[in-house]
Formats: C-alpha cells, sequence, structure tokens
C-alpha cells in the first residue's frame, strides 16, 4: 500500500471535506452524517448519522500516527462531529493522546444546537483540554429564512452560542450563503445576516455559493417557481450590502467564488473600503 492509499483507506468517502483554514491538518474521522440532516438546500448529508465505535478510531489513529508523528493539531472529521457529548470527545481525545502524543490542538464541524446542548463549564473544559476552534454554517441571520431552509435554529440561538464560545475561549469560523433567501428576500438576508454578525466575534466568514443540487427540496421550489434562484452579479449585489452593513473585527471575510471565477479576500474592518471597492469593480466589468 502506498502511503496516499494508507491515508485514504480510514476515510469513508475518498473526497474529504475540510474546512479552509484546515486544508493542512491531519483528519480523524470520528464521525459519519449530519444528525439534523433536513436543512433544503443540502446535498451534503447522504449518510445515516453515527459515532464511530472505540475500535475504529484506534485503527485511524495508527495509520495517522504512522503518517504524521508530529502533527500537533487534528481535525475530527464528521458534518457535526461536535453533536458528540463532552464525555464522548474526552475520551476521544485520551484516545489521541496515546497516540499521537504531540497533539494539542483540535477542530472539528458543529452545528449551533450542539453548542447550546453543553453546559457552559464543560465548553471551558474542553477548551482548556485543546478544543481551540469549531466550523460551523450559520448561514443566515434572518429567522423567516432559517426557518423557510429548515436550519433547525433561530438567529437569537446562533448568538447565543457563539457568546458561549466567546466566554470559553473557544474560536469559531463561520459560513453564511449568499442568496439563500432568493432575489425576493435578498435585502433581509443581507441586512439580518450583517446585524447577528456584528454580536459575536467569528475569527473568519465564508460565503459559501449557493448551489442548487437535485434531488433536494430547494431545487424543487425553484423548478416550482417558490424559490427565486438569484444570478451571480444580483448575490455580489446582496453581499456589497452585507459587508456595509458588517462592523465585526479581527475577521478575515472572503468569498472564493465571486462571479463564478474570482476570489475576494480581506480583514475586517481594516479592508472593509477595499473590499467593497472591489466588489464594485467586479460589478462595472
Ligand atoms: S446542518 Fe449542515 S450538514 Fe446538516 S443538513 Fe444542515 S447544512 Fe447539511
Amino acid at each position: 500500500m502506498t502511503r496516499e492509499e494508507l491515508y485514504q483507506s480510514i476515510y469513508t468517502h475518498d473526497t474529504i471535506y475540510l474546512p479552509p483554514h484546515e486544508q493542512t491538518t491531519a483528519a480523524l474521522e470520528v464521525s459519519l452524517g449530519c444528525s439534523w440532516h433536513r436543512c433544503t438546500f443540502c446535498d451534503f448529508a447522504r449518510d445515516a448519522f453515527h459515532i464511530h465505535e472505540p475500535e475504529k478510531l484506534e485503527q485511524s489513529l495508527r495509520v495517522l500516527s504512522q503518517l504524521r508523528p508530529d502533527d500537533t493539531r487534528l481535525f475530527f472529521l464528521g458534518e457535526n462531529a461536535f453533536f458528540m457529548t463532552a464525555e464522548q470527545i474526552f475520551s476521544i481525545m485520551e484516545l489521541v493522546s496515546r497516540h499521537m502524543p504531540n497533539v494539542r490542538e483540535y477542530a472539528m464541524y458543529s452545528r449551533i444546537d450542539d453548542i447550546l446542548r453543553k453546559r457552559e463549564e464543560e465548553l471551558f473544559l474542553l477548551n482548556a483540554r485543546g478544543l481551540q476552534a469549531l466550523h460551523i454554517g450559520v448561514e443566515s441571520g434572518s429567522d423567516s429564512i432559517l426557518e423557510a431552509r429548515q436550519k433547525g435554529i433561530t438567529s437569537a440561538q446562533t448568538v447565543e452560542a457563539l457568546q458561549r464560545l466567546d466566554r470559553a475561549g473557544i474560536q469559531y469560523y463561520l459560513t453564511i450563503i449568499p442568496g439563500l433567501g432568493g432575489r425576493r428576500f435578498s435585502r433581509l438576508h443581507a441586512v439580518e445576516t450583517a446585524r447577528m454578525l456584528n454580536q459575536v466575534h467569528p475569527r473568519n466568514i465564508w460565503c459559501l455559493k449557493l448551489k442548487l443540487w437535485e434531488g433536494t427540496p430547494l431545487y424543487k421550489e425553484a423548478e416550482d417557481g417558490v424559490f427565486d434562484m438569484m444570478t451571480p452579479a444580483e448575490i455580489l449585489r446582496e453581499e456589497r450590502l452585507l459587508l456595509q452593513n458588517l462592523t465585526v473585527s479581527d475577521c478575515l471575510f472572503e468569498d472564493t467564488t465571486v462571479l463564478d471565477k474570482f476570489t475576494i479576500q480581506g480583514m475586517l474592518p481594516g479592508q472593509k473600503e477595499e473590499l467593497l471597492r472591489a466588489i464594485n469593480y467586479l460589478l462595472s466589468l
């Protein structure tokens, strides 16, 4: 077995989806599928949700410790791995420390309700034991859009959960989806998302491209004319409105799919004007 084949052998699927800022982090697959599984735009969560048994984790850790013995950071892979209880996470960290003693930092994907289910003391303890960052798809700050897309959370819950992370010292990287409200609710989506983000302290806001996946409820809504999908230029205008309303600090704002071919990236608030100039330029092309 080659090194690549050995590495691949520990994952269920050929493609591993790591967040942009964890591309070089070693990944330990701890769970499969999404515990929620209902967002109408999502084509991502196809597997039935389950958390892997310790035997499978040990097997993967043996491979990882062989291939990346000096790594100090580990990503717990799984659509919302933070669904696990604090106890479950601690016991996996314990396994990791036996096989990869240099690992000091952990990151994983989370839903907002995964955070709210944990007590504040547990969040503090998780941080003390190395949980450094959560990557979370918050998608929108508008309750009506969140409800229509069946995200299963409200913007107030998102703010509450993220403020708990602030207090516990756990960093968070957020994904939003411009265009998720459709043409009709574009303005509401931009303004309400900015309002929500301004109450928290994300390290990063990443604009994820909305794609209509065949077979999803949102695809059907678009076919039936209930959801009015926006053009890339309309989405960029919405993103401009969002940016104009954002007052977050020490936060990297980025979109790698602007007009389907450009990337914009800048620190907020310092590079806000530069970002807006770039958007205006792209819209003038
Ligand atoms: S929470 Fe995330 S992975 Fe789960 S269904 Fe919604 S978008 Fe998909």
